[in-house]
């Protein structure tokens, strides 16, 4: 298994349009970008290829990184971020499944399978194909299982690739607080990569009206405002779950600048062989 990260930057990506602040200098200054979030995972036995979220970057990152174009995709959660790259589907593929959970969210209505459908009704190069929470499917070769994690007020999952031959493991936390259910955790632990939502470092608590919750034993928060991991609380996770090695991605311009490129801050282009 191959996995290279296209995206590792939260909405509005590393360097943010139009803001000079250090941290987006300094991502000018090392050539580094943090775009928005995609991951590719290639089948090395099979040859084909999973996309996990579909970038509004992806354009940009398939002519920047040299890998395939994906067979399948999996979408986690259909905000801006992780769905609106879709539309490049369209007169680039003759026909891309898109793996989505079947769950109705009681926000929306909608299952995030059903939103794709409606919103890309147009595109019929697409085939939208469900499966529930915990229900292990196919993908590429590889077993995939989506997970609920907390990312309120929508759902969204967390995801675990296993490769059944050779038992190469990735775990991706999705958007997620630090109170990832106890089950979720069950079937994500003791990944060979993990790949965590760690948008800001704890000390940013303090700025977002929320502040934080989920502490640690010295108080420190495990959660940013409701919906994202603090850089302590993804490494206390990665802790628990036990993977074997960690990468820290969504992360924001709100990093300090000598924080930002920091281990194990991940930037856009790294690969790891599983
Ligand atoms: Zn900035
Ligand atoms: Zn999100
Ligand atoms: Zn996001």
């Amino acid at each position: 298994m191959r996995v290279t990260l296209l995206g590792t930057g939260d909405t509005t990506g590393t360097p943010t349009v139009g803001c000079d602040c250090d941290t987006c200098a300094r991502a000018r200054e090392l050539g580094v970008e943090r775009s928005r979030f995609s991951v590719h995972v290639e089948n090395t036995r099979t040859g084909e290829c999973l996309l996990v979220d579909l970038s509004p970057d992806f354009r940009q990152q398939f002519l920047t990184h040299d890998v395939s174009l994906p067979d399948e995709a999996v979408v986690t959660h259909i905000h801006f971020d992780h769905l609106d790259g879709l539309g490049n589907a369209y007169r680039v593929f003759d026909d891309l499944p898109v793996h989505a959970a079947s769950e109705v969210d009681p926000v929306t209505g909608e299952s995030v399978a059903d939103t794709i459908r409606r919103k890309y009704d147009y595109l019929d190069r697409i085939t939208v194909e469900d499966h529930a929470p915990f229900e292990r499917f196919s993908a590429c070769g590889f077993e995939c299982t989506l997970v609920p994690v907390d990312h309120p007020p929508l759902v969204c999952y967390g995801l675990a690739v296993e490769d059944p031959e050779t038992g190469a493991k990735l775990s991706l936390t999705g958007d997620t607080s630090y109170g990832v259910p106890d089950e979720s955790r069950t079937v994500l632990s003791d990944p060979d990569l993990l790949l965590a939502d760690a948008i800001v470092p704890a000390s940013l608590c303090e700025y977002h009206p929320l502040g934080g919750k989920h502490e640690n034993e010295a108080g420190v928060p495990r959660t940013f405002g409701s919906k994202h991991m603090t850089r302590e609380g993804a490494l206390d996770l990665a802790r628990e779950l036990g993977a074997r090695e960690t990468r820290l991605v969504h992360t924001a311009h709100f990093y300090p600048a000598d924080e930002a490129f920091e281990e194990p801050l991940a930037v856009d282009g790294e690969q790891y062989d599983l």
